[in-house]
Parts: structure tokens; C-alpha cells; sequence
């Protein structure tokens, strides 16, 4: 019994199908024209021999009656040469004239069925062909005045018609088998072509598996299999890129979450091991373990909402009042302002509405102005600005800072998970290096896009452009388009003119 994997292979039902097909094939090929050219030869003798019948009937029917002498007078002025044998019965079915020369049946009653037949008014013909001949027989009635005085049955073996047939089918054969042969050769070459693609394939995906990413398969041709190469080496590819970046996140996360508890493990362990430490000292410690824990908190929790966000998790989309949105933000935002001595200016365009998470509108908003007050210097000012573009059917929200700006060599690459320009600074203005690519997020998931301006020393400009809601009766856009809408001051006295700097 064949073993199930063999026959369930693709390679076993390729070469059966291929088998079968071939086989019907040649089949055909040998039984086909050697029937026919038997067929040719039956129909061609059932004329011969049936009009040779025809000519012995016609002559004897000139015979009242049949005797052996005058039947014999009568076909010895015939050339029946070609016929193996020659009966002639008379009415009742008595043999008058036999040409055998062995088991002549001369004066016996003859049962033969096609005499019978022909004694009953009917002409016969049968032919058959057996190895070496064509064996074919014709009996007739003979007619004399409206009578049936008799009957003659003549009988012919043609031996030179079937070896012409034999040979044929020998030749046939013979090609027959030339055929199988090279229709063999054509399916071993095909499978072997086949499952040496099918199997550098099903090689490739457990090279993948087993963890080697840069596999790439080199398959030739131009079908469907080195389509499926080369999808094969495109998932590859992507998987290549995933795995690259899922690690680069873990070990960036690992090593954001390991330095704040590092600093809360020295700070405890100084607290627990000073047994003279004095309450002032005891409670700055206690304080800087209070800021790591909150700065870990504060990067978990950015971390929970990354991965949120990569497994597709979608937000409840609302119509956003980007007015009331930003201005939400901003006053979230002043204390860290006051702080810095940094003022924020806005000019908003009112009315302007997104189809949006209203999540997603904080996080863009709170990120860019958080980065612009803690990336600027004292006494600079941050313009926050929401207007609609040229094109009515999109908006801009732009946030511009007087800070440190980025050098054009990070420009590319602020928007990447844990990339900072500066660590240290980052880290000392309590930064995570995730708020950027949080913001890239959202702007994407609004449908938007996010591009950045910056020159060291000068300044950064953040813009971003949304697809506005679909509003019918909307046309606060013209008074935005305008510039006269007005401006808003948040945050320390003394700031510059929001209008004149928009
Ligand atoms: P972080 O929490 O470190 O600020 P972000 O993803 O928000 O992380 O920003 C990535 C980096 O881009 C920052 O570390 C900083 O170097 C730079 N950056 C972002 N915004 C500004 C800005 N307004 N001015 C100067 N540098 C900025």
C-alpha cells in the first residue's frame, strides 16, 4: 500500500494525470486506424463477395432444377478461382455441388444459417478477421420463375489484406511504445523541474521560520511559481522590517523603563542603607523617586498607547470643534508655560471642524506645543495657529517655536519611536522620545499629514494638515482666509503680537 503522503503529493497526481492522459492517447492511436482500415476492408468485401454470390445465383437460376450435373456444367463456365469454397443446396436444403475437396458434404442436407437464410429469400454476408485473415461468407437464394429452387453459399479467406493490417498494427505499436517512452522522459524532467521549485520554496519558508529573516529565494522562469517567489520574497522583506524595528522598540523601551529604576533603586537603597540621614535629604530623595516613578508611569503609559494603536485599535471618531479642541489643550498646557516663562499665542479660525478622535486632536495639539515650550528658551514665544488652507476641503494647524530648533540631519528622523536629538535634554525636560511618533499617529489616523520646518538656533514651525468635516452651512473659512479673525494671548505677560506673527 502506497503511503498516504505520496499519493496526496503533488508530484504522484502531476504524473498519474500525465500517465492516464497519455495512456487514453496511445490507446486510440492503436485501436483506432486498425479498426477503420477492418472496416474499409469488411464493407469492400461485403460487395465482392456478395456480387460474386449475385453472378453464381444468377447463372444457376436459368436451371429448373438443380441437380449436381448441371450445377456443376454451369460453374465450371465461371471463374470462381479466388473463393475458398463454393455450396450449392437445392430447395430443400441438399448439398448438390461442394468445391471442398476435404469434408466434402456433397449429398447431405446442409444446416449452415446462412443457408438457411438464403433458402428463405434472403441474402447473407458475415466476415470476420482472425490472425492471418479475413474470413468472409455470402449465400444467396436461387430464383427461377418467382422460386426459390436452391441456394449457393460461397466463402473466401484473404490473407493478403490482414497481414497488410498486421503491419500496420505493428508499426503502430512500435510507435506506440516510442511515444510512452519519450512521453516518460518529458514527465520525469517536468516533475524533477517542479518539485525542485516546490521544494526551494517549502526550503525557503522553513529557512524564514526558523528565524533568518534575510533569506531571499532565487527562483528562474516566469510562471506562477516565480510569482510566488517573489511575493514569498517581498513578505520576507516585510518581515525583515518588522522584526529590525520590533526589536529596536523592545530594546529602546527596555532601556527607557531601565534607567528611571535604576535611579529609584540607588535612591532607596541610599535611604536604606544611611542610617544618619537627615529628613531634608530624606525627603529630596524620597521627592526624585516620586519624579522617576512618574517619568516611568509617563513613558508606560505612552508605550500602552503606541501598541494600542498598532494593533489597530480604532478611536471613536467624532465632528471636532478644533476651537474649543485647541483651546482645551493650551489651558492644560499654561501652567508649564508660566513655568518656563514661555508664552503661547493663538489665532484660531472659528468653526473649522474635523472628522476626528477627539483623543487624537489632544495628543497632536498637547505633544507639539509641550516639545515647542520645553525645546525654548525663556521669554520666547510659542504661535499656535488653526486656519483653513487655500483648498477649503483641508485645514492647518501650525506650531511655531523661537526654541533650540533641529539640526537638518535629525530633521528625517524625529518622528521615530525613542529618537531624540539630545538625550540628555530629553530626558531632563522629562521627554519619553515617543511624543513625535504619538503625533505622527494621530495626524495619520485623521487622515492628515505632519511635515516639519527647523533651523538651529532659530526656531522649529510643526504643520499639519487635516481633511475638514463636511459642513454645508460652513463659511467661517472666507473670515480665516481673511486674517482677521481674533488673536488669543495665553501665558506670560508681555508676549509678542499673535496676528502680527501669524
Ligand atoms: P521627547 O519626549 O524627547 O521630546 P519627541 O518624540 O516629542 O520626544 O521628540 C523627539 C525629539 O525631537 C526630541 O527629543 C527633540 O530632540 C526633538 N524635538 C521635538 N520637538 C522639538 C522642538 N519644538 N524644538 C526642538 N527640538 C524638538
Amino acid at each position: 500500500r502506497l503511503p498516504h503522503r505520496l499519493v496526496s503529493s503533488v508530484q504522484f497526481r502531476f504524473a498519474v494525470t500525465f500517465t492516464i492522459l497519455v495512456a487514453i492517447l496511445l490507446a486510440l492511436m492503436n485501436t483506432y486506424p486498425t479498426r477503420a482500415s477492418r472496416d474499409i476492408v469488411f464493407t469492400e468485401k461485403q460487395s465482392a463477395l456478395t456480387n460474386r454470390a449475385a453472378v453464381v445465383s444468377s447463372s444457376l437460376s436459368l436451371l429448373d432444377n438443380l441437380t449436381p450435373d448441371n450445377t456443376r456444367q454451369v460453374l465450371a463456365l465461371l471463374d470462381l478461382r479466388d473463393l475458398t469454397r463454393i455450396i450449392v443446396t437445392d430447395s430443400e436444403g441438399l448439398a448438390v455441388y461442394d468445391s471442398a475437396s476435404e469434408n466434402n458434404i456433397r449429398g447431405k442436407y446442409v444446416l449452415y444459417p446462412e443457408l438457411v437464410r438464403a433458402l428463405d429469400g434472403q441474402a447473407v454476408f458475415y466476415s470476420h478477421y482472425t490472425t492471418g485473415a479475413f474470413l468472409s461468407r455470402a449465400a444467396m437464394p436461387v430464383m427461377n420463375s418467382g422460386q426459390t429452387v436452391g441456394a449457393v453459399y460461397v466463402c473466401e479467406s484473404d490473407s493478403e489484406r490482414a497481414a497488410l493490417i498486421g503491419n500496420i498494427q505493428r508499426r503502430l505499436a512500435t510507435i506506440t511504445i516510442g511515444i510512452g517512452a519519450a512521453a516518460l522522459v518529458v514527465l520525469w524532467f517536468s516533475i524533477k523541474m517542479l518539485t525542485r521549485r516546490i521544494t526551494q520554496l517549502a526550503d525557503g519558508v522553513r529557512t524564514v521560520q526558523s528565524g533568518d529573516y534575510s533569506f531571499r529565494l532565487t527562483l528562474s522562469g516566469h510562471d506562477e511559481l516565480t510569482e510566488l517567489g517573489q511575493e514569498f520574497n517581498n513578505l520576507t522583506e516585510r518581515l525583515e522590517t518588522t522584526e529590525a524595528q520590533r526589536r529596536r522598540f523592545v530594546s529602546d523601551a527596555s532601556h527607557e523603563l531601565k534607567t528611571p529604576l535604576a535611579s529609584i533603586r540607588l535612591l532607596s537603597d541610599s535611604i536604606s542603607q544611611s542610617a544618619d540621614m537627615d529628613s531634608t535629604t530624606m525627603r529630596e530623595f524620597v521627592a526624585d523617586i516620586g519624579s522617576e516613578a512618574e517619568r516611568l508611569q509617563r513613558t508606560t503609559e505612552k508605550l500602552l498607547d503606541l501598541s494600542r494603536r498598532d494593533d489597530g485599535v480604532q478611536p471613536d471618531v467624532t465632528i471636532v470643534d478644533l476651537q474649543q479642541a485647541v483651546h482645551g489643550t493650551l489651558h492644560l498646557l499654561r501652567p508649564l508655560a508660566d513655568r518656563s516663562s514661555v508664552t503661547i499665542t493663538c489665532l484660531m479660525s472659528e468653526g473649522v471642524t474635523v472628522r476626528a478622535s477627539e483623543d487624537d486632536i489632544y495628543h497632536i495639539v498637547f505633544n507639539l506645543v509641550e516639545n515647542a515650550i520645553r525645546y525654548s528658551p525663556e521669554y520666547t514665544t510659542v504661535s499656535v495657529s488653526v486656519s483653513l488652507c487655500k483648498d477649503p476641503s483641508s485645514m492647518t494647524i501650525r506650531v511655531i517655536d523661537q526654541g533650540i530648533g533641529i539640526p537638518s540631519a535629525s530633521l528625517d528622523r524625529v518622528f521615530e519611536r525613542f529618537y531624540r536629538v539630545d538625550p540628555a535634554r530629553s530626558r531632563a525636560t522629562g521627554g519619553s522620545g515617543l511624543g513625535l511618533a504619538i503625533t505622527k499617529h494621530c495626524v495619520q489616523e485623521c487622515g492628515g499629514t505632519i511635515s516639519v520646518w527647523s533651523r538651529e538656533g532659530e526656531g522649529s514651525t510643526f504643520t499639519i494638515e487635516l481633511p475638514v468635516a463636511p459642513e454645508p452651512d460652513d463659511d467661517d473659512g472666507e473670515r480665516a482666509d481673511d486674517g482677521e479673525a481674533p488673536g488669543e494671548t495665553v501665558g506670560a505677560p508681555g508676549a509678542g503680537d499673535a496676528a502680527t506673527q501669524e
